[in-house]
């Protein structure tokens, strides 16, 4: 059983130190019996608190990783149902699938699209993480050297999906070392396939037809003494699988049910055969709440999209991405080049530099810290008015790299202008575009 809030408070210091960032000792208790705190967040807690603790302060639903290296991916260790509380952690991860009858030629090009399908979007690389390997053929000998070959091809984690216990084994001989995700335990194979689990200590993944037997298998195998678990509740509808994933989740955070409180592995590829419709129902398991997702092939019009809406729903809402100040070089600039400013709203960032580049004008773009606000929130929060871009354009040395000192503001900033002459003696403040859009054209014009 979780320990309530006052159990927990009872092993705390009580010192209401508010170091943990809580102001008392009983509310870092109380956000501790609900998931929303760590232990490790409070420095004074004695080793024998931590012990009796250690359930309580486990987050309710365990993170579990697939992979070694860089590129391993880390599932699960959420603690919220909805992003606007508290961040997501751990974005989940895409999946593509090979079967073991696909033809070599098929197989190569799949994992030719894994290598090459990766997206640099604002200061982030963009890709897919899993290569799941089916055995359809139950030949052992042949899945192993479908394994084999992924690991000898790609540097993703390995997903091995078998029902045959044999078939497993000969893939976890090729590829043990990767630390696959064994797919999957059920209730006929459930004693050698947690054998498997237990001898070559990867994650495994558990598969029932409902949330019930689900939970039955998942504490057998916690009493069998393998922690590492990810979740199929057997559903191949959109509304059911939908309905399985909410379940789970507010099963493991609201209810502190441990049996469910694991990531997820969710099958688009099963539930349509038409790829578009594939990539709208993965989309809405990256939402809500996979933590794998198989996909049946990838192609970058569909897998772009996912990485985006991934990448969008696993930010912190509440710190918008930012980039660093500094000046920026695009196409080339000389002393005659034109030198505009924004804010570090990365979006701002990534629209301004992709419309200077498009252009192809040689421009110094001089990106000020606004802690990541666009600029019409910026300059309205004071982030982005005279006399703080004043000081930072004389700071960053632009005078000595351009002969004319002419600065381009963004429309939006145009209040700004008479203030930015009076804080920088010397320079002429152009008004430049409100939308990213008319940059070309403005660039174009450019005299200095
Ligand atoms: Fe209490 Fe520890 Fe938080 Fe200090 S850091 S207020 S001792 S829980």
């Amino acid at each position: 059983m979780p320990l309530t809030g006052i159990e927990i408070f009872k092993s705390l210091p009580k010192t209401n130190c508010k170091e943990c960032g809580v102001p008392t000792c009983l509310a870092f208790a109380m956000k501790l019996a609900t998931g929303k705190a760590e232990l490790s967040a409070c420095p004074y807690v004695s080793e024998e608190a931590k012990e009796k603790l250690a359930e309580a302060a486990a987050p309710p639903i365990r993170p579990v990783t697939i992979g070694v290296g860089d590129r391993a991916l880390k599932v699960g260790g959420e603690t919220v149902m909805f992003r606007h509380d508290k961040r997501f952690e751990n974005p989940p991860g895409f999946a593509i699938l090979l079967s073991d009858t696909m033809d070599e030629t098929e197989i190569d090009r799949r994992l030719e699209r894994f290598k090459q399908l990766e997206y640099e979007r604002v200061g982030l690389t963009l890709r897919p993480e899993l290569v799941a390997v089916k055995s359809e053929s139950g030949d052992a000998s042949r899945f192993a050297g479908v394994a084999d070959k992924v690991k000898q091809n790609s540097d993703g984690g390995i997903i091995l999906m078998s029902d045959n216990p044999d078939v497993l084994a000969a893939g976890l001989k090729a590829c043990a070392d990767q630390k696959p995700l064994i797919y999957a335990v059920t209730k006929d194979n459930a004693e050698q396939v947690t054998d498997l689990a237990k001898e070559y200590s990867c994650p495994v993944a558990v598969k029932a037809s409902n949330l019930e037997k689900l939970s039955q298998l998942t504490t057998e195998l916690t009493e069998a003494g393998v922690k590492d678990i990810i979740l199929d509740s057997g559903s191949r509808t959109v509304r059911q699988a939908f309905e399985d994933q909410v379940l789970i989740r507010s099963a493991a955070l609201s209810k502190k049910f441990r049996p469910l409180g694991f990531p997820t592995i969710v099958f688009p590829c099963e539930m349509t055969s038409d790829p578009m419709k594939e990539a709208v129902i993965a989309s809405i398991f990256v939402a809500k709440y996979g933590g794998v997702i198989v996909l049946s092939d990838f192609q970058g019009h569909s897998l772009f999209p996912l990485l985006v809406e991934r990448m969008n729903i696993y930010t912190d809402p509440q710190r918008p991405l930012a980039t660093t100040e500094g000046i920026y070089e695009i196409n080339n600039p000389d002393e005659n080049s034109p030198v505009l400013i924004t804010s570090n709203f990365s979006l701002t960032y990534f629209i301004v530099s992709g419309e200077i580049e498009t252009s192809k004008v040689p421009t110094y773009l001089l990106i000020k810290d606004t802690e990541g606000l666009s600029v019409m929130t910026a300059w309205a929060a004071g982030k982005f008015v005279a006399d703080v871009i004043a000081p930072f354009v004389k700071k960053c040395s632009i005078k000595d790299r351009v002969k004319h000192h002419k600065l381009v503001i963004p429309g939006y900033a145009a209040a700004e202008s008479g203030g930015l002459e009076e804080e920088l003696p010397g320079w002429e403040i152009l008004i430049g575009p409100r939308e990213g859009s008319h940059i070309p054209a403005y660039l174009k014009m450019w005299k200095p």
